[in-house]
């Protein structure tokens, strides 16, 4: 089987960023990388549910809701995937700064948590969710100067 293209990143460089990672036609696949790869330092599957819950919520009420194709969290819970389509890098940027800043403030109770709407609502950690997001406030913040924004790949 061939190495897909996700594989081919050198994860030993990678700094926190928002990177594309590929272009299908019109859909982006953006890397909301968090942590740095390997380096002792994950996102909590619990924080990461619970990010996960607050970020689709937040992409798909915003105003770029029609062009959210997906948001979901990497499986070595360094960060979310988001795909989009018919947006520019600098729309993409300022939708993952809203989502992050709304994250970072938000402490109501998290959307779709229930036995009903999740596989498993009880893995939530709204605390530590608030506190990733905010540190990657702070990343998303630095872009383009102590941290990569898009094409670094
Ligand atoms: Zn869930």
């Amino acid at each position: 089987m061939k190495r897909i293209a996700s594989f081919c990143v050198d994860h030993t460089t990678l700094m926190p960023g928002l990177y594309l990672s590929r272009q299908d036609g019109d859909v982006l696949t953006w890397d909301v990388r968090m942590k740095q790869p390997n380096r002792g330092q994950y996102l909590s599957p619990a924080a990461a549910h619970t990010l996960e819950h607050l970020f689709a919520t937040y992409a798909r009420n915003s105003k770029w809701s029609e062009h959210v194709v997906y948001v979901g969290p990497m499986g070595c819970l360094t960060g979310f995937y988001l795909l989009t389509s018919g947006l520019d890098k600098m729309q993409v940027l300022e939708l993952v700064r809203e989502s992050f800043a709304w994250m970072a403030a938000y402490d109501g109770p998290i959307p779709g948590a229930s036995e009903k709407e999740c596989g498993n609502y009880l893995m939530m950690d709204p605390i530590a969710a608030r506190r990733e997001a905010g540190e990657m406030l702070q990343v998303l913040n630095a872009l383009g100067t102590e941290h990569p924004f898009t094409g670094e790949y």
